[in-house]
């Protein structure tokens, strides 16, 4: 238990190195995911910030486009009122009797239409007999020209000395249109309660009132109100003056501007598009808050939190198993090799170092099972005790280094004539005691003959000279009345001893 323990201790640090290593490689790998979940949102927020900035300047440029639409249907509406008109206060007025009042009455009375505007002189004396909108005036200077330019749809009619000049002025066509657009703007519902905001830009150099707000859904109260280049906003930005340069250039701008959120202290971002209706000087924009993406943003990522949670857990999971899988490999191979040392060292426990021979110790034990087996079975193996004769001699005449190599080379012809499943046992010094399996006594003398005839065959050289050895041997089997294997072996040992006394260079056998 002791080289167990002793084994497995030495392989911790490794275990520890590899969960270790392991932990980090996870750790890594979920940073990794992290830096990959920011490079992401941060594209998604940029991707969003384009498509909303898309939308921003479609929107607004949709609503250029119904502006012109509407336009081209005033023009023809105030067309055919121009062309109505003149036909008409030409009948009424001769109708009238007298052909300046006439005219005066039919633009007050009969044509009922606010937009008209009108002078009507009596081109003798230059005098203003009557005059409305635009044109209101005591006194006529002559310049016709001065008089038109201030309407958009003019027409002049003559009868006698009586001059008559009316029509629609720019103010009024730019109002009602202006009314009509503001009416749209505040029934129009976005998304996030965005909308088109109007500005009139009186000076394009900028300054305290480069421009009013015509229309403002989002703070009607704003609109009549100039606004002014200088304006910062909450973070000391001059965004006007940022749109302004871009209207300016290209004639439509995006721009940012951070404000304090209504009835709170928390400061937002928008983001805004502004184009040049150049017709009237109209400055048209439209604005997201920032924060709009940024949840959107936020909601993606929650809706695929799930998806990379269930990413990092198989991937931790497929560490783990890796990681008990080495383990269960390195700690199953220690255990191998430590069987298999165990083995090697119980091996070298019984097995004697010079010959090769079994111990004695081992032979204790095994003589002890065939003994048992052979209470059980009746059937004995045959057991021989052999000595190497006058083996102090050869000692003494070579050496004892030539006296172990007559020892090693008698162990192995006697193994040679022995089976597998057979032992032989180093019982002391020059003495072995063979165990053979299933061979009775005839069996006895041709064993014999082929182990005499062997070690005769053998030839040791030593100092030039050839060392010659014998053996003496004592055959028994186990007997009935043994009482355990001891028995048998004092037997074989008599036959030895027989052997022996006999002359050496033979064999006994003793069963009976
Ligand atoms: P005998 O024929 O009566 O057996 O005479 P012997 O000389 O062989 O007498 P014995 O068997 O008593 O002598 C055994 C000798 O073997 C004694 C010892 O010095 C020697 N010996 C014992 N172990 C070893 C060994 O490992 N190597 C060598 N070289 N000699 C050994
Ligand atoms: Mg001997």
């Amino acid at each position: 238990m002791k080289n167990k323990k002793t084994v497995l201790k030495g392989r911790y640090s490794a275990v520890i190195l590899i969960a270790i290593t392991a932990i980090v490689c996870v750790a890594f790998f979920i940073l990794g995911i992290r830096r990959m979940q920011n490079i992401y949102s941060k594209q998604m927020y940029a991707n969003e910030l384009e498509t909303r900035k898309q939308y921003l300047s479609d929107t607004v440029n949709n609503f250029i486009a119904s502006i012109d639409l509407k336009r081209a249907e005033d023009e023809e509406r105030y067309t055919s009122l121009m062309t109505k008109s003149e036909t008409y206060a030409k009948e009424y007025a001769i109708s009238y009797g007298d052909y300046s009042s006439g005219l005066a009455a039919y633009f007050d009375e009969v044509a009922l239409q606010d937009c008209f505007s009108y002078v009507i002189i009596d081109s003798a004396t230059n005098q203003v007999l009557y005059s409305a909108g635009v044109l209101s005036m005591n006194e006529f200077d002559g310049d016709v020209d001065a008089l038109t330019e201030k309407l958009m749809y003019s027409t002049m009619i003559r009868n006698g000395t009586v001059t008559c000049i009316y029509g629609i002025s720019y103010d009024y066509v730019e109002t009602v249109l202006m009314n009509e657009i503001s009416a749209e703007c505040k029934s129009k519902e976005f998304k996030d309660g965005e909308y088109i905001w109007i500005e009139k830009l009186n000076q394009t150099d900028g300054g305290d009132d480069f421009a009013t707000v015509l229309v403002h859904p989002g703070n009607p109260s704003l609109e009549g109100e100039t606004i002014s280049t200088n304006t910062l906003d909450e973070q000391g930005n001059a965004y006007n003056q940022a749109m302004l340069d871009g209207i300016n250039g290209d004639g439509e701008v995006f721009t940012t501007y951070w404000y304090q959120e209504y009835q709170s202290d928390l400061i937002s971002k928008k983001i805004v598009y502004s184009k040049l209706y150049k017709n009237y000087n109209w400055i048209i924009s439209m604005g997201i808050p920032a924060h709009a993406i940024v949840e959107f943003v936020s909601n993606t990522e929650q809706e695929n939190q799930p998806a990379v949670y269930r990413m990092i857990a198989l991937i931790t999971a497929l560490f783990v198993a890796i990681f008990l899988l080495g383990m269960y490999f390195i700690i199953g191979n220690d255990r191998r090799l430590f069987h298999h040392r165990e083995t090697l060292l119980k091996n070298e426990a019984h097995v004697d170092e010079l010959t090769k021979a079994s111990t004695r110790k081992y032979g204790n034990k095994l003589l002890e099972e065939k003994f048992l087996e052979y209470k059980k079975t009746g059937v004995s193996p045959a057991i021989m005790i052999l000595d190497v004769d006058k083996f102090k001699g050869i000692n003494d005449t070579y050496g004892h280094d030539a006296g172990d190599e007559v020892l090693k080379k008698v162990v192995r012809v006697l193994k040679k004539n022995m089976r597998a499943t057979d032992n032989l046992i180093r019982w002391g010094g020059d003495e072995f005691v063979g165990v053979y399996n299933s061979v009775n006594k005839d069996g006895l003398y041709l064993l014999a003959e082929k182990i005499f005839e062997s070690v005769d065959d053998l030839s040791i050289s030593s100092k030039g000279e050839i060392v010659k050895a014998t053996v003496s041997i004592g055959f028994t089997h186990f007997k009935p009345e043994d009482k355990n294997y001891k028995d048998a072996i004092k037997r074989a040992d008599n036959g030895l001893y027989k052997s022996k006394s006999g002359g050496r260079n033979q064999f006994s056998i003793l069963d009976e």
